[in-house]
């Protein structure tokens, strides 16, 4: 199949950058949520069987005529003379495939927003496919909306746990109610928590992504509280931190800049990660893994991480106000990655220049600046 280009999706969760993205839909099927950037004006599609496995098999026969060559050439060569053994249509999917076999974590994530919403028994052929065709396949995650988790019955999840699915990220935003319906996530949190219960059953991991800020200010507390009890009532494997980002391609920042919406300050915003944290009782992975983080090292295994963790941000809140600003400038202008990082780091021109500009603005107008910086990793 000579001239067929393999489709890939805009977005991937952070953790999943070395793996092979297939794209099983295009789209979102819901494209309402509020806070968010991704699909926007794209209609949700379900891509046909047939294109589909024609897709795969031309990966597959990319894939074996890689591996055929490395039998008789390094890596690196074979990186650099893939014109050799490709014509030009398919350089790029040789590069993505090499790409996979060159980190050899042999890990496939299945794309876009919500593609299980297809007939189970299409699910088990497309990944029973993808077993055969990559036998070297380790696992194979997916996001899904937790109400397309909840169609299926235990027995269908167990047949597609059987066929390879191993892990769902799912995005809960916020255990409250009042702040899904806010930012129109179509559900509540009882359906995540039905839905992590049901993949638990069936022997597959979930990964759920909260929203540090999503409350903003009138919801803080129940964004905070309510979000605690439905995690500890998901008991999700993994749970992931993204807090929130605006700008003009997202529905919320009209809201926002019609004074509707009142953001939390960069401050406010770790603290309720800290409470977040604190209140969580279940064993869970935690990663701060979203470049919209301000504290990029919260990652680790609770309970047994709790007191690490909150002495990082225990020691952020300790900061004297200048610092505190300049520890934000530096991580949001991609300086600094971590707080350990900032304490032997001084502050170049370009960060002392943003902080004459902003050191005389009041605490709204310097938080709105923040936004704006960190708005740009979106
Ligand atoms: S379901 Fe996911 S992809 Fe779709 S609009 Fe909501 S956050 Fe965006």
């Amino acid at each position: 199949v000579k001239h067929l280009f393999a489709e890939v999706g805009p977005i991937r969760p952070p953790s999943e950058s070395r793996s092979l993205l297939i794209r099983f839909s295009r789209n979102c099927p819901w494209n309402k949520c509020l806070f968010c950037p991704a699909y926007k004006n794209e209609k949700f599609s379900l891509r046909s069987l047939d294109e589909l496995k024609r897709e795969l098999l031309y990966l597959s026969e990319i894939y074996t005529k890689l591996k055929s060559a490395l039998n008789n050439t390094t890596l690196y060569e074979l990186s650099s003379n893939l014109k050799q053994y490709f014509p030009e249509e398919q350089l790029h999917d040789a590069h993505r495939m090499l790409h996979w076999i060159y980190h050899q974590e042999f890990n496939i994530f299945i794309q876009d927003a919500d593609p299980l919403l297809r007939k189970p028994s299409q699910l088990i052929e497309l990944l029973s496919l993808l077993k055969q065709l990559f036998p070297e396949t380790n696992r194979i995650t997916s996001y899904a909306r937790a109400t397309t988790i909840n169609r299926f019955s235990t027995e269908e999840l167990f047949l597609l746990k059987n066929s390879g699915l191993s892990r769902i990220h799912m995005g809960l935003e916020s255990g409250s109610d009042n702040v899904l319906k806010f930012v129109c996530k179509g559900f509540k949190s009882k359906d995540v928590v039905d839905a992590c219960n049901k993949l638990k059953q069936a022997g597959i991991e979930s990964s759920l992504y909260i929203m540090p800020g999503l409350g903003g200010k009138n919801y803080t507390k129940e964004h905070v509280t309510e979000t605690i009890r439905t995690i500890n009532l998901a008991k999700p494997n993994f749970l992931r931190l993204r807090t929130i980002g605006l700008n003009s391609q997202i529905p919320l920042y009209y809201k926002f800049a019609s004074g509707e919406f009142l953001i939390l300050s960069e401050e406010e915003i770790v603290k309720e990660i800290n409470d977040i944290i604190q209140g969580i009782e279940v064993e869970l992975n935690l990663y701060s893994d979203h470049n919209l983080n301000l504290l990029m090292e919260i990652n680790g295994t609770l309970p047994k991480d709790k007191n690490k963790l909150l002495s990082i941000i225990k020691r952020f809140l300790s900061f004297s106000e200048q610092k505190k600003i300049l520890f934000i400038l530096s991580r949001r202008m991609n300086k600094v990655f971590e707080l350990g990082e900032f304490l032997s780091f001084s502050p170049d021109e370009e960060i002392q220049d943003l902080f004459e500009q902003i050191k005389h603005l009041n605490k709204e107008e310097r938080e709105k600046f923040f936004l704006r910086l960190r708005s740009q990793n979106l």
